[in-house]
């Protein structure tokens, strides 16, 4: 996918879904099914595709497929929040980041 400019407001029906290309911490106790998680540094995330978005992403339609049963970091993902920006304006520049994303507390 093109990278494109960031519209100046987070809305994410007009997002690329950007934070889905993070590298996303699953808990045991998510219940994510294993095909779709992988270990990086021994830590259990979801997969991503050779995209780089997460490979539960519905490539289709820029949806999360599970999205019922996504993940607690997921659920508590802010939008308009300083990760989504942040995200959002890597993303907009041509920058993947890496970092884990724990969102223990993220408040936006
Ligand atoms: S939360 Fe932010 S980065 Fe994620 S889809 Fe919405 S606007 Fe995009
Ligand atoms: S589980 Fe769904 S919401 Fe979470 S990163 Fe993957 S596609 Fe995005």
């Amino acid at each position: 996918m093109a990278t494109v400019a960031a519209p100046a407001k987070a809305e994410c029906s007009s997002c690329d879904a950007v934070c889905c290309r993070l590298l996303v911490m699953v808990e045991p106790e998510d219940g994510i099914a294993p095909h779709l998680t992988t270990e990086v540094g021994g830590m259990l995330v979801m997969a991503r595709g050779e995209d780089g978005w997460c490979v539960a992403m519905d490539a289709s339609r820029m949806r999360c497929s599970i999205y019922d049963a996504r993940p607690d970091t997921c659920r508590r993902f802010h939008m308009g929040g300083p990760y989504c920006e942040a995200v959002r304006e890597d993303y907009a520049r041509g920058i993947d980041r890496t970092i884990p994303l724990h969102l223990s507390g993220e408040t936006g």
